[in-house]
């Protein structure tokens, strides 16, 4: 089966592989390799040894994302509360906006819409109106509707008004250019093993300064989410040790997909084949008549949205089965306002799986009676 879902991805076989041992997290033959992941990723985050940390977790995007917001965001008992603002265009920005108030910190919504990203103007504008925003929350690309939000540009104004800004970079990093260095107004940024590096799913990692890190000590209100204590306990206990039980198999089977990644060219050579899968997407998509959700000129690299053909009794679900039967496997569910399907470029796969994937759309909306001209 071809996942264009898009996350968790298409993984190669020896990735999926690396998963068939049994390691010990504890042991000492393990904490080399440990070490060695988290240090490509402070430097693929464009971090310093020294300067920057990778701080990993167990679990789900969702996880790292209240992670870094519970560490760095000033908890209402801080000294000075903490303020987050958040560009709302999309679904991830929504949830970005719930696990920020569910851990009990204040939230701005800056309303925008989901057909592009947001204009970096409009995030100065927000700051210059409320002096006490601390931080900004950006989702870098946002996987509700396929736009993606300039991370640079907004960062700059960010800094330029003093402030601090967390990424969620799950469906981004590796495949966006990120560069923590150029970017000292950023506390974290966050991601996962399942997305653009094409792993398995289980782990989640932050790439912050570390003084940023040290200066946010008891300020998460969560033993299991606070970053700070990930820290501590590396200083403490080494680079190679966990707090708790990790998905070690993910882990290892991720150490493989990194390394496959950095020898394919990196970021670059991701990006370049993403938009590559999303150029044949979004074109065959439109020649078989489907309305692409974004035009063109906002279109991301990582995910496609299509309106889902306007036909009495066309429905997502069985359109998905009828997919499936074909071999292809996306989205049985949209989180934009319009119907829409969702589409995924990213994971272990290149042109001609996006043409496979074209063929089996055709089929299948041939098989539910939509014609040409009834898809858009
Ligand atoms: C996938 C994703 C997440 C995390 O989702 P989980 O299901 O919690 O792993 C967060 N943000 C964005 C932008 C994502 O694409």
């Amino acid at each position: 089966m071809l996942l264009l879902i898009p996350g968790p991805v298409q993984t190669r076989p020896e990735v999926r592989a690396a998963m068939a041992v049994d390691i010990a997290p504890w042991d000492r033959d393990f904490a080399p390799e440990y070490i060695a992941i988290r240090e490509k990723l402070r430097d693929l985050a464009g971090g310093v040894a020294g300067r920057h940390v990778c701080l990993p977790l167990q679990g789900a995007g969702h996880f790292i994302t209240e992670a870094a917001l519970r560490t760095f965001v000033p908890a209402g008992t801080a000294p000075a509360p903490g303020r987050l603002l958040i560009p709302m265009n999309g679904a991830y920005a929504d949830r970005m906006a719930r696990l920020a108030r569910e851990a009990g910190r204040e939230v701005v919504l800056l309303p925008a819409p989901d057909t592009r990203g947001v204009a970096p103007e409009a995030v100065a504008a927000a700051l210059a109106a409320d002096p006490a925003i601390t931080h900004v929350g950006v989702v870098y690309s946002e996987t509700g509707s396929g736009i993606v939000n300039d991370v640079p540009a907004i960062g700059a104004v960010v800094r330029a008004a003093g402030r601090r800004m967390i990424v969620d970079a799950v469906s981004a990093f590796g495949a966006l250019p990120f560069d923590l260095s150029a970017q000292p107004e950023v506390d974290a940024v966050v991601f996962t093993s399942n997305k653009c590096i094409e792993g398995l799913p289980g782990l989640g990692f932050a790439i912050c300064p570390v003084e940023r890190v040290a200066a946010s000590r008891g300020n998460a209100q969560s033993w299991s989410f606070d970053l700070a204590d990930v820290y501590d306990t590396a200083q403490r206990a080494g680079w190679g040790s966990f707090r708790f039980t990790p998905p070690v198999q993910a882990l290892h089977a991720f150490g493989v997909a990194l390394d496959i990644f950095l020898a394919e060219g990196g970021q670059p050579a991701r990006l370049a084949r993403y938009r590559e899968n999303c150029r044949i997407l979004y074109e065959g998509a439109r020649a078989l008549g489907l309305e692409p959700y974004l035009a063109w000129e906002h279109q991301g690299p990582i995910i496609a949205l299509f309106h889902q053909p306007r036909v009495p009794g066309f429905e997502l679900q069985r359109f998905v089965e009828a997919l499936k039967r074909r071999g292809v496997l996306i989205s049985n569910f949209h989180n934009t306002e319009a119907p829409t399907m969702r589409i995924g470029c990213i994971g272990h796969v290149g042109p001609d799986e996006m043409r496979f994937a074209l063929n089996a759309l055709r089929g299948a909306l041939e098989e539910m009676g939509v014609r040409r001209r009834d898809a858009a």
